[in-house]
């Protein structure tokens, strides 16, 4: 499958890596939008959060569960912010399921 994501999560494309588990990596994003910007996706491929099913949602809480540790190794102590952009409407450019964790500044107020 020609998926960007699933070709890191390989090793085919370099990244910046800055956490791994057998279910999840997370890696810096190319074009950042925060002084901290961190992608975190699942191992597994999902095309995006309207694909997370009782099948593959050990996936998911496996991510929930490392975004504590990711944040607290980026110096997230201020807090931050998780988003997931999902099909059209949600302005989502790659088709496999990540979380943006965006922080290290004051973010907006505003969501959309
Ligand atoms: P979205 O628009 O929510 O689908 O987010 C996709 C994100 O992936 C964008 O913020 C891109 O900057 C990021 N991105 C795309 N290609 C790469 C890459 N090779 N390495 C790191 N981040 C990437
Ligand atoms: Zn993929």
């Amino acid at each position: 499958m020609d998926c960007i994501f699933c070709k890191i999560i390989k090793g085919d494309i370099p990244s910046g890596k800055v956490y791994e588990n057998e279910k999840v990596y997370a890696f810096k994003d190319i074009n950042p939008q925060a002084p901290v910007h961190i992608l975190v996706v699942p191992k597994l491929h999902i095309d995006s959060c309207d694909m997370i099913s009782a099948e593959n949602s050990s996936y998911v809480s496996a991510i929930f569960e490392a975004i504590p540790a990711i944040a607290k190794e980026a110096g997230l102590s201020e807090g931050y912010r998780v988003i997931t952009n999902c099909g059209a409407h949600g302005c989502q450019s790659v088709k496999h399921l990540h979380f943006h964790i965006l922080g290290g500044k004051q973010l907006s107020e505003k969501m959309d």
